[in-house]
């Protein structure tokens, strides 16, 4: 049921097994799964259902990047009922196994959990998005070539705005969602090692608290790490920030663009495709997962191409060449500088606002640079095609990962290897603030996995008593 937090007056103290704060990809998978499970749910939404100005702009902030837009913190985000999904292009894909291990190109980043672990929850992930079977890519290189398809599902449809997609099923369940209700505090008991409530503030005045007995935070890898780092009675450098590492390691993929030349018939085919390099060529070079996204159309041509096209004919055999576009998804690997802090500038409530720090750094360079030429000679010489390059990235992908990373060692990671945060017995996060690592495909169906994980793990929890006393 969807309930108008504007109405709440200010006495009311609501109560819940399960508090959530987000209703985005991760938030409402989460309030579905507890439901389920009979589990009584608050899920907190800071926006209605639908997009106003107003509610928006709580999400400005200070960007300082030299590839993200000074405007990104406000525009790759939306702040009401299905969160960004509001306008995600639906691109569902497994995260690799591959990113599961420890790797030279990232080192340190290792998961806690494997990648079999997650494998049960892609299947609840598509079953909840009402998907099918994953797409069988048609552009199939030889195996020997170097490069590995990713195991993607279709992109969403517009009804795969998970706002719209969810609202009748959520209307008619037991989660009680509280509309225009902005969480602009956490409060820890006198200890900190348990959150006893959550202050809740609409842009209307008023304000009340809700009590449960445990919380999750699915207000996206920014507001997530915000949330964290606001101030409390206990810690001024806020909650699970023991170790300075609530906010660092903020990144995006980066993009980049390049064409391909195919040459040879197999290659030329219908359809996307999307691909990495073999674990075998990024461990040789050392370098972190690059996506190749292979795009149907055919590109534009250029000055040149004709000669380049005329020298491809003959050197494979007088067919006729197709020119695609390519889309580069960089791994960026941890840098702590690159954070979400708190910034002096504040939101209507009185808090702090977001600063973002992202910067491209000279190692990401070299890897964008290693990892793209890499594959533009792999191309050339398994036939594949020719490859032309971008130079430098063009800019983020929209995907924000990593600012409460997870580690089952406190001083490595916010969260442990459920999504609890350290030090608090009934805090977590949900959502790709937990990725250690960010792989080279889209975030959320990975995301919507762990949820589940977590979905089965509360649960569990709170049927053994874990949260009680
Ligand atoms: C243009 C664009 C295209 C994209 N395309 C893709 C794609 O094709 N594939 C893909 O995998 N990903 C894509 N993404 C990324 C995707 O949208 C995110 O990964 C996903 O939405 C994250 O889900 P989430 O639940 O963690 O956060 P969100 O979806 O951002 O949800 C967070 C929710 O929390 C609420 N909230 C925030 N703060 C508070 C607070 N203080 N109190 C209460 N509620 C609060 C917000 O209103 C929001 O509803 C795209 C993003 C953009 C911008």
């Amino acid at each position: 049921m969807f309930i108008d937090a504007r109405q709440i007056d200010s006495k009311t103290g609501l109560m819940a097994d399960l508090c959530i704060i987000g209703a985005g990809a991760a938030g409402i998978t989460l309030a579905s799964e507890l439901n389920q499970a009979g589990f009584s749910t608050i899920l907190l939404e800071a926006g209605g259902t639908e997009y106003d100005d107003e509610t928006q702009a709580v999400y400005e902030g200070v960007t300082s990047s030299n590839v993200l837009p000074s405007n990104y913190l406000s525009a790759s985000r939306l702040r009401f009922f299905g969160g960004t999904t509001n306008h995600w292009g639906g691109h569902s894909v497994v995260m690799n196994s591959n990113i599961f291990r420890a790797r030279p190109g990232v080192p340190g980043l290792e998961w806690p959990i494997k990648a079999e672990d997650l494998r049960p929850y892609y299947k609840r992930a598509a079953e909840l998005l009402g998907m099918r079977k994953p797409v069988s890519d048609r552009w199939e290189p030889e195996t020997q070539s170097g490069l590995l398809p990713i195991e993607r599902y279709p992109a969403g449809e517009e009804e795969m705005r998970l706002g719209p997609f969810f609202f009748d099923q959520i209307k008619r369940s037991d989660v009680r969602v509280l509309l225009n209700a902005s969480v602009t505090a956490i409060n820890p008991n006198p200890n900190g090692k348990r959150i006893d409530g959550v202050r809740v503030q609409t842009l209307a005045g008023n304000s009340f608290s809700v009590r449960a007995r445990s919380f999750v935070l699915a207000a996206g890898a920014i507001e997530n790490a915000r949330l964290l780092l606001l101030p409390t009675h206990i810690n001024k450098a806020g909650i699970g920030n023991d170790h300075d590492l609530v906010g660092r390691n903020f990144s995006d993929h980066l993009y980049g663009q390049g064409r391909l030349l195919e040459t040879r018939p197999p290659w030329r085919s219908k359809g996307e495709a999307f691909y990495t390099l073999t674990p075998e060529l990024q461990d040789k070079y050392a370098i972190p997962e690059l996506g190749i996204l292979r795009l149907d159309e055919n590109a534009k041509t250029k000055p040149g191409d004709a000669i380049m096209s005329a020298i491809a004919t003959l050197a494979d055999g007088g067919h006729e060449p197709h020119m695609a576009n390519l889309i580069f998804y960089v791994e960026t690997m941890g840098a702590p500088e690159n954070r979400v802090s708190l910034s002096p500038k504040r939101d209507p409530f009185g808090n702090p606002r977001s600063e973002l720090r992202f910067n491209f750094t000279s190692e990401m360079r070299e890897t964008y640079t290693a990892s793209t030429e890499l594959f533009a000679r792999i191309s050339g010489q398994h036939g594949i095609g020719r490859v032309q390059l971008s130079e430098e990235p063009l800019g983020g992908a929209n995907h924000h990962m990593n600012t409460t990373r997870m580690s089952d060692d406190p001083t490595r990671g916010v969260v442990d290897s459920n999504g609890r945060v350290h030090g608090v017995s009934n805090l977590f996060a949900a959502g790709s603030s937990v990725f250690p690592s960010n792989g080279c495909g889209n975030p959320t169906f990975p995301l919507i996995a762990l949820t589940a994980r977590l979905a089965d793990h509360l649960s569990a929890a709170f049927r053994h008593g874990d949260f009680d006393g």
